[in-house]
């Protein structure tokens, strides 16, 4: 079977569906979630759902069982995450998945992102694990933009990027390459650095000016003031200073990729401009 863990999440949920859609048989599918009454709709589609926490050894080594490929989605409790990723990695040793497929983030070896840590202490885990691997090296989410578009429109877009470009892509087009990957289909490697056609922040608001007609513009902060803005519109404040500290990564090109996730999904990414379309 394929076990997919954060089934729960957003990407979780979406890679479950994408292995659907290329016809993987949902008895072979196993969503894993903490809390499992968020899987009922799933379970009704004949997926098989499992319980686990990335805390509780003991529940990983259960929901594992049959496992022959692992999907192993990033957890979200950042600064816990290393404990907790080690435990998802000793549970796939010691039931002997065939393949376990990371979610990380762009340049995870290289990335001088505070976010990036946990993710580059993971990849080593799994690496020193003597398990076969693939990393699915993510940059970020067009939904961390277009989910903001009130906000933009309201305020204007601010961040701390500079003229640096995201290689941003939707959370579905990853988990279709994800799906590729866990399905086998022509993808041979070990590390996938996964994103879409790169953006400045200059070009986000110009496009959200040319959809709406509202201009819009970007102000480019520094990374102190950037992280009190956030902060005073609501952000707990360690939150605000990742956010910020991602955007001085992003002006160093630090979330900018090639081409896997175009050779992944044997198509162009959904591009920014029609993620502006959609979330309107
Ligand atoms: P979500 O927050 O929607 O989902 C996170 C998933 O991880 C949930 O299913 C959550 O379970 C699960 N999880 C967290 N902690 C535990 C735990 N202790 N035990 C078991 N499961 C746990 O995030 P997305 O789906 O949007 O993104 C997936 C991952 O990608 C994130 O977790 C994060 O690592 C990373 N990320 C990437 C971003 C990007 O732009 N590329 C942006 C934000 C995050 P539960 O539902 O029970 O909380």
């Amino acid at each position: 079977s394929i076990v997919v863990t954060g089934a729960t999440g957003q990407l979780g949920r979406l890679i479950v569906s994408a292995l659907l859609d290329r016809g993987v048989p949902a008895e072979r599918i196993v969503a894993v979630g903490r809390d499992t009454d968020r899987l009922a709709d799933l379970a009704d589609t004949g997926v098989v759902i499992r319980q686990a926490d990335y805390d509780r050894p003991e529940s990983l080594r259960a929901a594992f069982d049959g496992a022959e490929k692992l999907m192993f989605v990033s957890g979200s409790e950042v600064g816990r995450r290393v404990a907790q990723h080690g435990n998802v990695v000793a549970a796939a040793r010691q039931v002997g998945v065939e393949l376990v497929v990371y979610t990380s983030i762009a340049h995870a070896d290289t990335s001088t992102l505070a976010l990036a840590a946990e993710h580059r202490a993971t990849e080593e885990l799994i690496r020193d694990s003597g398990l076969r691997y693939v990393f699915l090296r993510n940059s970020w989410y067009l939904e961390n933009y277009t989910g903001q578009l009130p906000t933009y429109l309201r305020h204007g877009v601010a961040g701390a990027a500079g003229d640096g470009r995201v290689s941003a892509a939707t959370r579905a087009d990853y988990a279709a390459a994800a799906a590729a990957v866990l399905t086998g289909s022509g993808a041979t490697g070990t590390r996938y650095e996964l994103g879409g056609t790169p953006f400045t922040m200059t070009e986000l608001a110009a496009e959200i000016s040319r959809q709406t007609g509202t201009t819009v513009s970007y102000l480019d902060l520094p990374v102190a003031k950037y992280t009190e803005l956030l902060v005073a519109a609501g952000l707990p404040e360690a939150y605000a200073a990742a956010l910020a500290d991602a955007d001085r990564g992003l002006a160093q090109g630090e979330l900018e990729v090639g081409n896997d996730l175009a050779e992944l999904l044997g198509r162009a990414p959904t591009t920014l401009a029609e993620a502006i379309r959609a979330a309107r």
